[in-house]
């Protein structure tokens, strides 16, 4: 199995080069020389797997001779042992035919764990295969932040530091990754803003030398092994649904367009997935473009749902590829055309193609509330904000032959959000048991000004620490 970029300047290459790599040099991201497909049988024998077994054997099929089963069903197997259900991404009924995927039982409550604790483990066994460490090194606002620690804490071969604006980040995200104790993990707190912060780390990695010398890696959600680790939910929740025999539709909110991407792959592995809505906050450049072709970007404004407070889905070039035919000059063009104006000027015959296949939804805050509201009452369910519009959008757009049941993706846990939750309900759901004590743990990090040869000291004395 090789990946070539969706730019077409980058030389092709495997799975495990893929992973260490993340962006191709071309600026562009990888994509799978040719998609692997399955046939009704094939899809019939992973019916009913353990779901780390059945992850294993969709991901093999995107690893090619580099990674064995065995080895990466151990992967799976040890990354899903700590999600706090058995099943580990259960589907829960709500309605007639609506169905939650809650994809937020992992360490951190969202759905980012399931990519990122396997990818931890990834990195580990690559790294060791070759000898070789990496400093991961990102920024965040609070929310990935807390998963990427999760994910490289206490791995053998990784070392992780991650830049917050102090004083600037809820108390639970800060918790979430401060009280991790870990000694390969580092956190520093800026004086300044999260812009600042993700200044600082893109001059790091701007910075060749230094970029070099450290061996600075991201896990930022362009990584194709992320998409990648996504595909299986969607295979696990359409098949106990009665796939490949009957039809599925999926309902996603959306920031990066990475996990609504992984459905889409599902689909062109062979998954009959009829439709794809795409759900937004305020922040609805994909609304606007899939009703009218108006791919154009606005400031981002803060809502309720802030994991899609974004106005570039990074992940969106991967389905540009696609609908331009596999066309890299043309990927390449447009988002630089895109990079240049804030406008995409996507043909009408690709805009056509994906307006059949994904339907655009964005929601208020205010009508966000009333939905968390409208899912307490009417089932007794939590829905944090996320997963409160993605059950929205579903509503509002379930396919007209009521036999195809629409499956949502719960992407956070209600806890996470427990302001906007109580808002809508009244009622504040506690943490689980696993961060019950999140408050009374001690906390370690180190706080720096906006300054980015000091924040370089830092992550040079780190890596050095722990190579020695
Ligand atoms: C990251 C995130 C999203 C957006 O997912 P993308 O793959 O970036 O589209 C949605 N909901 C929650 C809770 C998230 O953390």
């Amino acid at each position: 199995m090789r990946y070539i970029s969706t730019r077409g300047e980058a030389a092709p290459r495997g799975f495990e080069d893929v992973l260490l790599a993340g962006l191709a040099e071309d600026g562009g991201l990888f994509v799978p020389e040719t998609w692997p497909t399955l046939t009704p049988s094939e899809w019939h024998a992973l019916r009913g797997l353990p779901f780390a077994e059945l992850s294993a054997r969709i991901l093999h099929r995107f690893t090619g001779d580099a990674l064995g089963f065995d080895e990466l069903h151990a992967m799976t197997r040890d990354a899903y042992a700590s999600f706090r259900h058995p099943a580990v991404v259960p589907l829960v009924q709500l309605g007639p035919r609506d169905f939650a995927l809650e994809l937020f039982h992992g360490p951190t409550l969202a759905f980012k764990d399931v990519a990122l604790q396997l990818l931890g483990r990834l990195f580990d066994h690559v790294l060791a295969k070759r000898g070789e460490r990496i400093t991961i090194v990102g920024a965040t606002s609070g929310d990935t932040g807390s998963a990427a620690i999760e994910a490289c804490r206490d791995r053998a071969s990784v070392d992780i530091v991650i830049l917050h604006p102090e004083g600037r980040t809820s108390e639970v995200q800060r918790r979430q990754m401060t009280t991790v104790m870990s000694p390969n993990v580092a956190n520093l707190a800026i004086q300044g803003s999260f812009d600042d912060c993700q200044d600082m780390v893109k001059a790091m990695f701007v910075d060749a030398p230094f970029r070099t010398d450290m061996r600075l890696a991201a896990v930022n959600s362009i990584n194709w092994a992320r998409i990648a680790a996504q595909i299986p939910y969607y295979v696990a929740a359409a098949l106990a649904l009665g796939a490949p025999e009957r039809e599925v539709a999926v309902s996603v909110p959306t920031g990066n367009f990475g996990n609504v991407l992984a459905a889409w792959a599902a689909k062109r592995m062979g998954l009959p997935i009829s439709h794809f809505i795409v759900a937004s906050n305020r922040n609805d450049i994909l609304t606007r473009f899939l009703t009218a072709n108006d791919m154009s970007a606005r400031p981002v404004e803060p809502s309720l749902s802030p994991s899609m407070d974004i106005q570039v889905s990074s992940n969106f070039e991967r389905l540009l590829f696609e609908l331009l035919g596999r066309d890299p000059r043309a990927t390449a063009r447009m988002m630089q055309d895109f990079r240049a104006t804030g406008r995409m000027p996507v043909p009408d015959a690709a805009w056509r193609q994906a307006s059949a296949a994904f339907t655009g939804f964005a929601l208020s805050d205010e009508d966000t509330l009333a939905e968390i509201r409208h899912w307490h009452e009417r089932a007794d369910y939590l829905a944090d904000p996320h997963t409160a519009i993605g059950l929205a959008a579903a509503r509002a757009h379930a396919p007209a032959d009521a036999s195809i049941p629409v499956i949502t993706a719960a992407t956070a846990h209600p806890a996470k959000f427990p302001d906007a939750v109580q808002q809508a309900t009244g009622f504040r759901p506690p943490l689980p048991p696993a961060l019950a004590d999140l408050y009374d743990r001690p906390e370690r990090f180190s706080v720096l000004p906006n300054d980015l040869a000091a924040a370089q000291g830092f992550v040079r004395a780190h890596t050095l620490r722990n190579a020695a």
